[in-house]
């Protein structure tokens, strides 16, 4: 008899072809499964892939080599050399530089599009992959072994069995609360604005995150288009206000920007279609079952304030993957709770250190409390300083561990 989740066996089902799920499908094939991905929307340049851009890790970029993926994105991911760290209405701040760490980048950013764009390409050519979109999972039903599920494309139902369904639908997954699986969420009471923004003069590769009264904000380089410097903006704000500002005339919204950020990058010359999202730490009470597994956002989703969302996910979805690759040694079926705990083991750590780390970042900066303003400088100056401190700073946000690299 066929191994589960191997030619002739019960497929991997991927529900939700956003980042997290196509990332997966692609490791997961690479360690020999055979994966059905299913994703509600037609084109990569659809709802989920908007205006946003994602700073992607050193250790990011080392799985997606593996994945074949880094190549065919060529010049499009934009390299952070320095990173620069300011307080609003305090002078100074710290930097962190690329020759520090002796990397070639602390990060890079890419447009959310173009990163889709190739790994649709990249799955389009993978014959272990079978992409359903648009195509909708609309109910699961746990089985012996497995799960049941109802798929829905071109207006047919059918039902089918999968060895092991991952839940990559999203921080609003339905599938999960309908399995009766529970999230505890804390909202922020912060939205992000996102848009690109064009510059006066070249951002030489610099990030800028700036700590204002409001939230942080951040400001990433992108690569040069049609001759213009450009740049990502992740702006948060209290709801109301990034609502407001998303909807006012540019010659208003840039001094205001501008005067947020001072000086520090430049003259801000235009801002892009402006999209808002609120934000939350949200996190599934359970990620695991017999036949199941959240990854993304289903299973934890993070404020974009260090950009660690995404590359959390692709740690997951590869430490998943290897997880897998393993269970077909061992003749284990894919859906063995056993399999899917020990992954989760391997991950528990560095998933509990990064929404721990995002966490501490969102409530020490932002608000300007006198106690939180003093503990900032402090941490600024102690950052500035001490080199270890500075050294697990970085290591943070590069996070260069790889499940594929061990
Ligand atoms: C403003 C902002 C900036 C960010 N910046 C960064 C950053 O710099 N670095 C970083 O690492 N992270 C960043 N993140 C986080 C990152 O965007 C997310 O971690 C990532 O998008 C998660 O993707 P996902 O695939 O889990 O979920 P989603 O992108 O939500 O994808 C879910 C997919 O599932 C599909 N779907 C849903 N239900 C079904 C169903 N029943 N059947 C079939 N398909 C279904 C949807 O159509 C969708 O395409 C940022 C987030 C925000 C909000």
């Amino acid at each position: 008899m066929a191994h589960d989740g191997a030619q002739g066996g019960r497929p991997i089902v991927v529900v939700g072809g956003g980042l997290a799920g196509a990332s997966f499908a692609l490791g997961a094939a690479r360690f020999g499964y055979r994966v059905m991905l299913v994703e509600a929307r037609a084109g990569a340049s659809e709802g989920g892939f908007d205006a946003r851009s994602t700073a992607l890790s050193w250790g990011a970029r080392r799985i997606f080599e593996s994945l074949g993926v880094w190549g065919p994105l060529g010049a499009g991911p934009c390299p952070i050399r320095r990173i620069e760290v300011t307080d609003q209405g305090h002078l100074g701040g710290v930097g962190f530089d690329h020759r520090e760490q002796g990397l070639d980048a602390l990060g890079y950013v890419v447009e959310n599009h173009l990163l889709a764009k190739v790994l649709r390409g990249r799955i389009a050519s993978c014959g272990a992959i079978e992409f359903l979109a648009p195509a909708d999972v609309t109910t699961a039903k746990p089985i012996a072994d497995g799960m049941e599920l109802t798929l829905r494309e071109k207006g047919k139902e059918r039902r089918l069995a999968a060895a092991l369904t991952v839940l990559a639908d999203g921080g609003r997954s339905s599938i999960a609360a309908s399995l009766g699986i529970a999230r505890q969420r804390k909202p922020y009471g912060q939205h992000a604005l996102v848009a690109n923004i064009s510059l006066e003069h070249s951002h030489r590769n610099t990030a800028h995150e700036r700590f204002t009264s409001h939230g942080p904000l951040a400001v990433l380089p992108l690569p040069m288009a049609d001759g213009v410097h450009r740049a990502s903006l992740v702006w948060t704000l209290p709801g109301d206000a990034a609502e407001e500002y998303a909807a006012l005339p540019e010659e208003i919204l840039l001094p205001r920007l501008q005067g947020e950020f001072g000086p520090g990058m430049g003259r801000v010359t235009g801002i892009g279609r402006r999209v808002c999202f609120p934000l939350q730490l949200s996190q599934a009470s359970e990620q695991v079952r017999p036949g199941l597994a959240l990854l993304g956002n289903a299973a934890h989703t993070l404020h974009p304030v260090a950009g660690q969302g995404f590359n959390l996910a692709l740690r997951d979805a590869m430490a998943l993957a290897e997880a897998l690759g393993e269970a077909i040694g061992q003749g284990r079926s894919p859906g063995d709770l056993a399999v899917l705990r020990d992954y989760l083991a391997r991950q528990e750590v560095d998933q509990d250190r990064t929404v721990f780390f995002t966490d501490l970042l969102v409530r020490l900066f932002s608000g300007q409390s006198a106690a939180r303003v003093a503990f900032r400088k402090l941490g600024l100056l102690a950052l500035d300083l001490l080199p270890p401190l500075r050294q697990g700073f970085v290591s943070n946000v590069t996070r260069q561990q790889s499940p594929l690299r061990r």
